[in-house]
């Protein structure tokens, strides 16, 4: 049976310290690296039922911070790789990772992270998992983008899901319908790769220190096929990004004037006309499908 969290720490009386113990020592949460402890143990109770463990389940935590969800994922699934960048929170997890026996504490930025060969080779191959990798994590919110990204854009084939806390206006930008303000390049992206949900709110009082945001659980179930046929990914992220980074103009300009399309105005109106859209038409209006339709016959 393994224990919850390292030694020494309680998540009880946040409000009399502005420091954490963990392994007997007091922490200080560094702003900087974005801790914000979970500190509500049905929370933690409710990520780890959206997960859907098992233990033919390897999971791949970034941050555990003070080990708030880390214990408890080892108890459930078959190994997990738990990422944490702060040198001054390893020594507690070390002493976790002693006790649990099915969990790696790697002292590492994720960002610089090949997750392929160091982790899913190096730790789960060895003990007969990975066809099941499932990253669960309360993510530093000033990195967050760049996190999902690398695991959507390098880590599609290994990844079955991803179960995370992030801002509640991001959990809501990878949810959006189209045509609406929180529609965007990450909606497009992120439905490419997966098919997201939010699966719950949780308010800031259940951290230490408070963030000053909403948060939500937010699951991206990988898709094992791609949902529709792209000629070019590269294209077709490129268009994406063309369209919504100037998204106050017509898609038309927006493609137009962005010099890594090399596209003309009226080769765009060609094709939206062939697509059955007006030609005065925003990127913000077309669906997923719609952005892969576009950029298909923009090559062709
Ligand atoms: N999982 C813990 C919890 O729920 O209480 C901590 C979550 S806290 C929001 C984010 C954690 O990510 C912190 O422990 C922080 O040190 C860690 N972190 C920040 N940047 C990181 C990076 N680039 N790579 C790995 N961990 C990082």
């Amino acid at each position: 049976m393994c224990p919850q969290r390292p030694d020494g720490f309680t998540g009880k009386n946040e409000s009399k310290r502005d420091s954490q113990a963990a392994g007997g020592e007091f922490i200080r949460p560094k702003k900087s690296l974005g801790q914000n402890f979970l500190n509500d143990t049905r929370v933690v109770q409710d990520i780890l039922c959206a997960a859907e463990l098992g233990e033919n389940d390897a999971v791949i935590e970034v941050g555990p911070g003070l080990g708030a969800m880390t214990g408890k994922l080892a108890e459930q699934a078959g190994f997990v790789a738990a990422v944490e960048i702060d040198t001054a929170l390893i020594p507690a997890l070390k002493k976790l990772e002693e006790r649990c026996g099915n969990l790696a504490v790697i002292n590492r930025d994720i960002l610089k992270t090949d997750v392929r060969k160091d982790i899913i080779e190096g730790f789960f191959l060895p003990r007969g998992l990975g066809g099941s990798v499932k990253v669960v994590a309360n993510l530093p919110y000033y990195i967050t983008t760049p996190i999902v990204m690398k695991f959507l854009e390098e880590n599609s084939a290994d990844i079955d899901s991803l179960v995370i806390m992030v801002q509640k206006e991001v959990a809501e930008r990878m949810t959006a319908d189209p045509g609406g303000k929180d529609y965007g390049a990450m909606t497009v992206t992120v439905n490419y790769f997966s098919e997201p949900e939010i699966m719950f709110t949780v308010p800031p009082h259940c951290f230490y220190p408070r963030p000053g945001v909403d948060s939500a659980v937010v699951r991206l179930k990988m898709r094992k096929e791609p949902p529709f046929e792209l000629i070019s990914r590269d294209h077709f992220f490129l268009t994406v990004r063309a369209a919504f980074s100037q998204r106050r103009k017509t898609l038309t300009n927006a493609l137009a004037n962005a010099p890594y399309m090399n596209v003309t105005r009226e080769k765009v109106a060609e094709v939206l006309a062939k697509m059955g859209k007006d030609v005065m038409v925003r990127g913000e209006r077309l669906s997923p499908a719609e952005f892969g339709q576009l950029s298909n016959l923009l090559i062709k």
